[in-house]
């Protein structure tokens, strides 16, 4: 049996690999990106384990992302930045490399190369009609109602150890990134 690979996140989060820690809280961090996009490129992070967004229940994702303002703020205040991406890579095809949802913060300045543009995509009133149906049916009820019940429980502060992988995150993860150039 393979070995199961330990989540990099958790193990900064354990401290058991140095990182340059920004900001941390009972369930929430966020350090400096070192080989980031630009000096101040920041990774804000959940304590617990979740891979993907979908899994973050509502108060941690509001917490996680009123962090992610602030010290959009900092970067802003500190660094003299003149904007900034706040930017989630959602899944292997949207970019992510990391089995662990992560918010980054990104400084920005004019001309500084960084490219998160893309070319316009020419629909047709028919494909744009469909979307929107298909869209519209399924957004018609989010379920904030139901959730509300939930909401009133506290977000989950406990932190467990260094999360492994199960095999088949990790063999998803390992696989797409084996396609990274
Ligand atoms: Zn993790």
């Amino acid at each position: 049996m393979a070995m199961k690979a330990a989540c990099l996140v958790c193990q900064i989060i354990e401290n058991k690999i140095p990182s340059k820690k920004i900001y941390e809280d009972e369930f929430a961090m966020a350090v400096l990106d070192v080989n980031g996009s630009n000096p101040g490129h920041c990774f804000v992070m959940p304590k617990n384990h979740y891979p993907i967004i979908e899994q973050v229940p509502d108060a941690e994702i509001g917490r996680l992302f009123n962090i992610s303002n602030r010290i959009s703020s900092a970067i802003f205040e500190s660094l003299g930045a003149q904007g900034t991406n706040i930017f989630v890579a959602n899944g292997i095809p949207a970019g992510q490399t990391v089995a662990h949802f992560t918010i980054n913060v990104i400084p920005r300045r004019e001309n500084d190369g960084i490219n998160l543009q893309w070319q316009p995509k020419q629909l047709s009133e028919e494909e744009i009609s469909t979307v929107e149906l298909k869209l519209k049916e399924q957004t018609k009820n989010l379920g904030f109602e139901k959730d509300e019940k939930a909401e009133a429980e506290k977000p989950r502060i406990h932190v467990k150890k260094p999360v492994a992988l199960s095999e088949e995150e990790d063999e998803y993860f390992s696989r797409q990134m084996r396609r990274v150039p």
